[in-house]
């Protein structure tokens, strides 16, 4: 169970707010959608969008809450997720009209026959 990051209480992961500080834990009241807070320094230091300048946020490089917060450690050790990848596509779901083409062409010959 995480804790408030103000009282250090333990509190659910799903908690919209810590039940003893009242401190917002996630963003826009959705369960899923973290807030992340700074302690002393800025989140932009250790963020990993920060490192490779692809944040456009207009709190950066000063954000102390942040809901898309990326620990560059955690990018570079390997413990954040892969990004997604599709599984690759059958070959004949890029070719089902030449495939329909090619059976009314066989369907014609053979009722012409
Ligand atoms: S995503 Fe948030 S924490 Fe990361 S650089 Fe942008 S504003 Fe800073
Ligand atoms: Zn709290």
């Amino acid at each position: 169970m995480p804790a408030c990051p103000r009282c250090e209480k333990s509190v659910s992961a799903a908690a919209l707010s810590c039940p003893n500080c009242n401190l917002t834990l996630k963003a826009h009241g959705h369960p899923g959608m973290i807030l992340y807070r700074a302690k002393d320094e800025p989140l932009c230091v250790t963020c990993a969008y920060d490192a490779d300048n692809s944040c456009t946020f207009s709190k950066r490089p000063d954000a102390m809450t942040c809901t898309l917060y990326q620990n560059i450690n955690a990018t570079q050790s390997g413990l954040q997720s892969a990004p997604y990848s599709a599984p690759p596509r059958p070959w004949w779901k890029g070719n089902l009209v030449w495939i329909a083409l090619g059976l009314m062409i066989v369907v014609g010959v053979a009722i012409a026959l």
